[in-house]
């Protein structure tokens, strides 16, 4: 392995989000929150220091996002004209995309070449939804009796986006662009630990000239900010993307509420090698599935399957590539992993690879924290190869969120498929081989809502994302994406004389 020097410096970057401010129903106040402090995981520095909201604030955000989505010049706004906003977001976004990647790299320690791509998307998720608002389709059913019918879609009203740390401005657009595009104001609650990229976009929405108050951001704890927002009775729907128990806990809530949710929670997915795989293609693959954001990322390939015939080799491969991978400063060119998200979670991540160590597993790569000294400020962690764990083990059942992959070996493709669904999650699986029909019989066999064949990790705003069983019970993205934040609902138009009934 590789260990890169530290030598790139964290660039002072101008922020469009004033100082001190969060966002609350378009207006930049100082939030009645405890400060948050925005650390940077490659050396531990601060980034900067951040008003928070408090409860109050969830309640003006709610109070002037409802009035702004009733606003009849807003609800009345002809789709292709909302859809010139959403565009100028794009813009917005993409005139300045590498001060956005720089700032979400030193706000959550993912490589430079991984922010850049979360920025891009950012944009096109933006341009792809204007596209889908300017072509969507109201129906008129078959009329049964003297009457036309109508199906149209209305906004909820206010919604309440909660999103994780991993790909801040990335999972806030994929919520944001649709909710608004569909009519709403939008409550946006970013996780504590990264929530610049928010404000930045809360800013970016303002100048693009969404109507202010349908605009919210606001950075807090979950527990409170999070909760308020969840329980408040002003807001319709709940987008929630996060970890499977506070997604089950917000559900619950929304259920006695009445409300309706969309839950995209975590994973524990596998990638699964056959016998006849091209061996170089699928190590690549692998590695990058499990180590790419130092797998902190749902869809990490964390299980990895591999067929008898070839474990050996595969398996011998696979460690030495582990061990040549660039760990290093988020900022320095060719770094393949940065630090983890703060100490804290790293430590965690060691404690699962002590679980499968206790457990009788062997160390097949990493394992450790880099030696290089220059590193040892930042939360790094080698990526860490385990095989010969038992599969009652805590590593190979609960989700890490870190670089850590724990392979098996299997015989048959039944024995392989009850392993590979034998977890309580369902959110992405790879399968590498030469042979499709069996990849199609295996893609049909696995719990998962997506299926990757001869890839991993390749994600379209154009393709219906999400989980299934405990990860999740709802799609994003795809033409259905402004639907999931509407109402339906069918207009008669009678077409006939009185009523017979009342003569
Ligand atoms: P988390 O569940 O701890 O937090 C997610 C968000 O929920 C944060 O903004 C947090 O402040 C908020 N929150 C926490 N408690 C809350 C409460 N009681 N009420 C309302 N909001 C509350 O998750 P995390 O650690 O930020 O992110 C990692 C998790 O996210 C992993 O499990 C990962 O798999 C999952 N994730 C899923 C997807 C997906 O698309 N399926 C994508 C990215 C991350």
């Amino acid at each position: 392995m590789t260990d890169l020097a530290p030598t790139p410096v964290a660039p002072d970057l101008p922020r469009l989000a004033p100082a001190g401010k969060i966002l609350a129903g378009g207006r930049w106040v100082e939030g009645s929150g405890t400060v948050l402090t925005s650390t940077n995981p490659a050396d531990g520095s601060v980034v900067a220091t951040l008003a928070a909201a408090g409860v109050a604030d969830v309640e003006t955000a709610v109070r002037r996002g409802t009035e702004a989505a009733a606003d009849r010049a807003w609800r009345s706004m002809l789709p292709h004209v909302r859809a010139r906003l959403l565009h100028r977001t794009a813009e917005l976004i993409e005139s300045q995309a590498e001060r956005l990647a720089l700032l979400q790299s030193q706000d959550n320690g993912k490589p430079l070449a991984e922010t850049r791509a979360l920025v891009a998307s950012a944009a096109g998720t933006f341009r792809y939804v204007a596209a889908v608002l300017e072509s969507q389709e109201d129906a008129m059913p078959p009329s049964r009796g003297e009457y036309l019918t109508f199906s149209v879609h209305e906004p909820i009203g206010v919604v309440g986006a909660i999103t994780p740390w991993n790909s801040p401005i990335a999972s806030d657009a994929q919520k944001v662009a649709p909710a608004l595009a569909a009519g709403n104001a939008v409550v946006l609650k970013p996780a504590a630990w990264t929530p610049m990229l928010a404000l930045e976009l809360g800013a970016i929405l303002l100048e693009a000239g969404f109507p202010a108050g349908l605009v919210s951001v606001l950075p807090g704890p979950g527990s409170t900010v999070g909760q308020a927002i969840v329980e408040h009775p002003g807001v319709g729907h709940l987008s929630f993307t996060g970890g499977t128990d506070t997604g089950r806990t917000l559900a619950a809530t929304a259920a006695r509420l009445l409300k309706t949710t969309s839950l995209e929670l975590g994973g524990k997915s596998p990638t699964i090698v056959l016998p006849d795989a091209d061996l170089d293609v699928a190590v690549n693959g692998v590695l990058f599935g499990i180590f790419s954001s130092q797998g902190q990322s749902c869809i990490a390939g964390s299980r990895l399957f591999v067929h008898d015939a070839v474990y050996d080799e595969f398996l011998a491969r696979l460690a030495e590539r582990t061990e040549r991978l660039r760990v290093g400063h988020p900022l320095a060119e060719g770094t393949q992993l940065g630090p983890l998200i703060t100490a804290g979670h790293r430590a965690s991540v060691e404690d699962y690879i002590v679980n499968g160590l206790e457990a009788g597993g062997t160390l097949r790569a990493g394992g450790g924290r880099p030696d290089d000294p220059a590193l040892a400020a930042g939360s790094y962690l080698r990526p860490t190869v385990l095989d010969g764990v038992p599969a009652n083990a805590r590593v190979l059942r609960e989700e890490i969120f870190g670089p850590v992959l724990v392979a098996l070996r299997f015989r048959d493709d039944d024995e392989l498929v009850a392993a590979a669904n034998d977890t309580v999650y369902g959110l992405a699986c790879g399968i590498w081989t030469r042979d499709f029909p069996r990849a199609w019989r295996l893609a049909r066999a696995i719990e998962a809502g997506t299926v990757w064949i001869n890839t991993y990790k390749q994600l379209s705003i154009a393709t219906p994302f999400g989980g299934m069983k405990d990860s999740g019970a709802s799609r994003e993205k795809g033409l259905r994406a402004v639907r999931a934040y509407q109402r339906q609902k069918s207009i008669y138009l009678g077409t006939g004389g009185p009523i017979a009934w009342a003569d």
